[in-house]
């Protein structure tokens, strides 16, 4: 294991012992919200990702999650909620977190990612070359892309 993998492998460990995000979700007053659920029938990783955003800023004012799962599902919707939270994002600048996070888990290792727009998520990168473990650290990302579809609605409809 070379030293890259074995610092990523600790990042990974810790985000699934001490996850970011996880917890009851409560949306503040005046924001925009949505819950979705995702299942992993291969792996049988489960989790409801909830977010609220404010209309005003776009802002992601909370996002928090439950769930359980493989090590990998777990620290991943923690990394996304760390950066979430870590970089205080819009809707849309998460959206282009996501493509980039989408294009770094898909390729198999060939993209080499972005730590600025990735932060600890670029720990996950050893899991593209393993189809099967893919959809587990998808699973997070893509209930936060389901709940910015609801609000995306939503707010077209106010
Ligand atoms: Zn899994």
């Amino acid at each position: 294991m070379s030293g890259l993998d074995s610092l990523y492998q600790e990042v990974i460990l810790d985000h699934s012992k001490r996850p970011v995000g996880k917890g009851e979700f409560s949306a503040p007053d005046g924001t925009f919200s949505a819950s979705h659920h995702e299942f992993n029938p291969s792996c049988g990783d489960e989790i409801t990702l909830s977010v609220a955003v404010s209309p005003e800023t776009g802002k992601i004012e909370v996002l928090s999650w439950e769930g359980q799962g493989c090590s990998i599902s777990m620290a991943s919707a923690s990394v996304l909620s760390q950066l979430v939270r870590d970089d205080s994002l819009t809707l849309e600048q998460a959206k282009e977190r996501i493509d980039a996070f989408r294009e770094m888990i898909q390729s198999r290792g060939a993209v080499e990612p972005d730590e600025e727009l990735l932060g600890d998520a670029v720990a996950l990168q050893g899991v593209s070359k393993f189809v099967m473990r893919v959809k587990c650290a998808m699973l997070a990302w893509v209930a936060l892309e389901a709940d910015f579809k609801q609000i995306e609605a939503d707010l077209a409809a106010a």
